[in-house]
């Protein structure tokens, strides 16, 4: 049995922002029911944690975490939920407020939290033998057990859910952040800019991404946002591992959010959906198709595509909802939109669980055109709720979804190859005939119940990469 440390930002039900929250919140389980392994999370003592777990909590220890020329104070909190055991480092300067990301400060309150991990090892009543850090805001922690080596055989892994975010900062953080000779700084530096992406990628074992796929893209100058030359270096240790979802919180039948429960029922699901229009405001109707999206508004998920061709799209009898929040550019275009359109596309932006659950269950068609994609979590939970993705042929969107086929039958969702927007208006007009067809669109639903992407399979590979270290 092996003991492994989550070192993360993000972890439903504490905090989420997007899916490495999912990840986090139902890797470690699945991981643990293997029995090879134990693992426990260690993240950041947010202000909306604090305020809605307070409770709960219990005060572990406190210690001084060394960051450059100060020290900070880092306490350690500790609950169990659900079986697995969650730490918490509290530090009011860095993690009381109002949101998770979008500080001038992000790169040191994380370099703290790096730190601050590494500190706390002792005080754990837990002996990690492998120290699991995900994402840029976990490369230090990562980098740290490296070259400090606070435990005698503390092996590490460094997972890249998104490499387009790497924590960069000017060189000097390093004098300013780090108690570390300068020898150090060739590990942690990318283009003289201090990196703490690449600080994750340089020092760990073995590095996973979320998809197959991505693990090639990210060798390639185009989708490597400029890493590309230390990817390959490290090839070798570079492995895909395709995300899961947890199919009991993401379950139809028995999520508490939805109008009416459903296994594979097509009538239930029209239920879902009227109920949603009636909710939301749209003119009900079960028999229009209804086509959905629920992301972060950027431009990553392929939001200029979808802009590009809106007008073209809403003239046909369709309906349109989008739930998310982000740039203000993608805001303010598809609020003007909601007013151009009012009976056929509902926006809102803001991050609600219930409407997008509710949404998820409602829809036709779960729309999500990323101009890169890691692995994706969208298309997955849609599968679940028997809502056909339509994607762009990219990353984890490729690995998980395989194009309706007539002639054969096979295929679970639609897609497209191209970043295109014509190309994005082509399939969704596609997947509309598709729709009208009943003989087709039974086969297809049929591919979509058969889905199923749980977390078992890929819980065993990590077990073999934790236990080849
Ligand atoms: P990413 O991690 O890039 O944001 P994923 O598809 O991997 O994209 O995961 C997104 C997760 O966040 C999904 O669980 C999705 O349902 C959820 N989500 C995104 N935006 C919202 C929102 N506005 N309200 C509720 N859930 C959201």
């Amino acid at each position: 049995m092996k003991n492994v440390l989550f070192v993360a930002s993000e972890c439903t039900p504490f905090v989420k922002i997007g899916g490495l929250a999912d990840v986090i919140g139902s890797l470690p389980r699945a991981l643990n029911q293997t029995n090879k392994v134990e693992v426990r999370v260690i993240l950041p003592l947010y202000k909306e944690i604090k305020e809605n777990w307070y409770g709960k909590l219990s005060l572990q220890s406190t210690f001084l975490v060394p960051l450059g020329w100060r020290k900070q104070e880092g306490i350690l909190y500790t609950l169990e939920h659900e079986g697995i055991i969650y730490y918490f480092i509290s530090n009011d300067y860095y993690f009381s407020r109002n949101s998770v990301y979008g500080y001038y400060d992000d790169g040191e309150r994380f370099i703290f939290f790096s730190q601050a991990v590494i500190e706390s090892l002792p005080y754990l009543d837990f002996t990690p033998d492998v120290l699991h850090g995900h994402d840029w805001q976990a490369g230090i922690t990562v980098a740290l057990a490296k070259i400090l080596q606070p435990l005698e055989k503390l092996s590490t892994v460094f997972t890249i859910h998104n490499i387009k975010y790497q924590g960069v900062m000017p060189h000097h953080a390093f004098a300013n952040f780090f108690n570390l000779p300068l020898t150090h700084f060739g590990g942690l530096e990318w283009g003289e800019m201090l990196n703490c992406l690449k600080g994750g990628i340089f020092h760990a074992d073995k590095i996973t991404t979320v998809s197959p796929s991505y693990a090639e893209e990210i060798k390639n100058p185009l989708n490597s946002e400029g890493l590309h030359p230390l990817l390959l270096e490290r090839s070798s240790d570079l492995v895909g591992v395709l995300n899961g979802i947890d199919t009991n919180e993401f379950n139809p039948m028995m999520d508490p959010y939805l109008f009416t429960n459903y296994r594979h029922s097509r009538i239930k699901k029209k239920e879902n959906k009227v109920a949603l229009q009636e909710k939301i405001g749209l003119p009900k109707n079960g028999d229009i198709p209804l086509f959905v999206m629920i992301t972060r508004l950027v431009e990553q998920k392929g939001l200029h595509l979808l802009k590009h061709i809106f007008d073209e799209l809403l003239q046909e009898n369709i309906q349109f909802v989008l739930l998310g929040y982000g740039d203000t550019d993608f805001e303010d275009y598809f609020s003007k939109a909601s007013k151009r359109y009012p009976d056929k596309f509902f926006a809102q932006f803001t991050f609600d669980e219930e409407l997008a659950r509710q949404i998820y269950a409602g829809g036709d068609f779960f729309v999500m055109p990323s101009q890169f994609e890691p692995c994706g979590l969208s298309q997955l939970i849609s599968l679940q709720y028997k809502t056909v993705p339509i994607v762009r042929e990219t990353g984890g969107l490729k690995d998980t979804i395989l194009p309706f086929d007539e002639e054969t039958g096979t295929g679970n969702g639609f897609s497209f190859s191209n970043y295109n927007a014509h190309d994005l208006l082509y399939v969704m007009r596609y997947a509309l005939t598709i729709y009208h067809e009943p003989i087709l669109w039974k086969k297809l639903l049929k591919n979509v119940n058969r889905s199923k992407f749980s977390w078992r399979h890929s819980a065993n590979e990590y077990t073999n990469i934790y236990s080849a270290l």
